[in-house]
């Protein structure tokens, strides 16, 4: 069990309070990860200090000796690779094989942020008079806040942390409480590749005690937040009142169509990484799977058949498919939101309680569970759950299915298994979510495009690619006029 401390100002330090918590590993409760300090507003306000005091030297290193350093921090993420995804996997649970791929966006996430630092392009356009030129620069914002979820410890951080780096701002960090470790070892790593020590500052502690102080903070600039809508709609609110430009990505309810002219195998394979990767607890995870009625007993028996085979356990077992949900509370909206399926009139097909196997036996582990009959009214068909449950609906046409894979809040992936062209055009045409997989499941997004949802899954933004850079910067705009005469826009060019 390791101690662990704040960033702040430079140093590795215990919080004001003088508290701490543990990090525990939900696939053995027993097992202590690390104890973290519990900090609180006055923790936050010495690392907005330090943050702000090292911007300007910052913001004035050119961006490519920016990018050098984060390409420095890629090649210490592939060093130590194998080692934090062991980490990752005891402090939230999912399997090894995909702690790696977490750990492998954040490398990739690396060497793209790297050579952004030798792009960051803007615009240069002619201007309506003579002599004159006209052109837009990239500035950094200042401060960012980045405030993050458990469920990707590695890769969301560095989704954020890379490109407000690049982009010349300095950064304050809070990561979830359930995966304080995997983001304290970023932020080692960064400051190894050579990030100045104050411009990179984490504090740990819970979402009120230390986000809000980050939200509410004058000096901060600028948010990046990753979590829940209704988090997500507490902090645009308050970040609102300042003017704050804030970045949101929050919640699903991913449905998968499959057409009766699919590859039935292989939507099978999809549905089952989409639904049951990560333990259901992904923001793209399939939630919903809508079949076409023509192969939906078909189908139905299938999925029932491969769900019942996969097999629960410590994600650090090489032969264990799923792991254990995050933590106690997570479960219990787990089994609060099978109890209403149940009631609604859904049709329990396998799953619906806990694994109790002996290896099981200290963790928090749900098994992998589908309704059948569910309806689009029914609750398990509307909100998010984030466990391994799936609800399944029917469809008479491609049509019926988009609309019913349209009638949610959210809006942030989707998929659609067909053979047909015009089915697949139509739905990435009328399918209301930020990414549509075309024979591929829900899950799966790529470093390099940009990711995120429509209506409540977020507020407009992407991450991801090119458009998080645009995000992280402020554009300036600058009118060179070498007439040596005054010119007057609108005025001394007309008639
Ligand atoms: P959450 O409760 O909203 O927490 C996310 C982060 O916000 C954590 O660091 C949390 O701190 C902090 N927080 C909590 N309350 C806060 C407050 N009032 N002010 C400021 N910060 C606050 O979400 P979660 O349960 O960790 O994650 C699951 C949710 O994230 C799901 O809804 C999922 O869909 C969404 N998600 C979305 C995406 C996406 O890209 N769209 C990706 C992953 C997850 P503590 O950990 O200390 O509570
Ligand atoms: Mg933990």
């Amino acid at each position: 069990m390791e101690t662990y401390y704040n960033h702040i100002n430079g140093e590795w330090c215990e919080s004001k309070t003088g508290e701490q918590f543990e990090n525990r590993n939900p696939a053995d409760w027993n097992e202590i990860v690390g104890t973290f300090p519990k900090s609180d507003k006055r923790d936050v306000d010495a690392a907005v200090k330090a943050a702000c005091g090292a911007f300007n030297e910052w913001r004035l290193m050119p961006a490519p000796k920016r990018g050098e350093i984060i390409k420095k921090a890629g090649d210490l993420l592939t060093e130590r690779k194998e080692e934090l995804a062991r980490l990752m996997t005891r402090e939230m649970g999912k399997v090894l094989t995909e702690t790696r791929g977490d750990m492998q966006e954040g490398i990739d996430t690396a060497y793209y942020a790297a050579s952004e630092g030798r792009r960051l392009f803007s615009h240069t356009a002619p201007s309506e008079l003579p002599n004159k030129m006209n052109m837009s620069f990239r500035m950094p914002v200042g401060v960012a806040g980045i405030i993050t979820p458990w469920n990707f410890p590695m890769a969301i951080p560095t989704w954020k942390i890379f490109p407000a780096l690049v982009c010349g701002n300095t950064v304050v960090f809070k990561p979830a409480s359930d995966t304080p470790a995997t983001a304290a070892e970023l932020v080692k790593i960064l400051l190894e590749a050579g990030v100045p020590p104050r411009v990179i500052n984490i504090v740990h502690g819970t979402g009120s005690a230390v986000g809000i102080p980050i939200v509410e903070h004058p000096d901060i600039n600028i948010i990046s937040f990753t979590g829940s809508s209704a988090v997500g709609k507490v902090i645009a609110e308050k970040a609102g009142r300042q003017l704050k430009r804030v970045s949101l990505e929050l919640g699903g309810k991913n449905a998968q169509i499959v057409m009766d002219d699919a590859d039935l195998d292989l939507a099978l394979e999809g549905v089952i990484w989409g639904a049951f990767g990560t333990t259901g607890q992904r923001c793209t995870a399939t939630s919903r799977l809508i079949l076409h009625h023509a192969i939906y007993d078909t189908f139905l028996d299938m999925l029932a058949a491969r769900t019942q085979k996969l097999v629960m356990g410590s994600g650090l077992d090489p032969d264990v498919h799923v792991g254990p949900l995050v933590n106690a509370g997570q479960r219990d909206i787990v089994e609060h939101y099978v109890e209403i399926g149940k009631k609604e009139g859904a049709r329990l097909v396998c799953g619906g309680e806990r694994e109790t196997s002996a290896r099981c036996a200290n963790g928090f582990f749900y098994k992998p569970t589908v309704f059948a009959e569910v309806t689009p009214s029914m609750t398990i068909a509307r909100e998010e759950i984030f466990g391994p449950v799936l609800s399944v609906l029917k469809a008479v046409s491609v049509e019926e299915a988009i609309a019913i894979l349209n009638n949610t809040v959210y809006g942030l992936s989707s998929s659609i298994y067909t053979r047909n062209v015009n089915n697949a055009f139509k739905a990435v045409r009328d399918i209301e979510a930020g990414i549509t997989y075309i024979n591929g499941p829900t899950i799966g997004a790529e470093c390099h495009m940009p990711f995120g949802g429509v209506k409540e899954t977020g507020n407009g933004h992407r991450e991801g690619g090119w458009s998080v850079y645009e995000f992280f910067s402020e554009i300036k705009t600058v009118y060179v006029d070498f007439s040596g005469k005054l010119q007057r826009a609108q005025i001394d060019n007309q008639g």
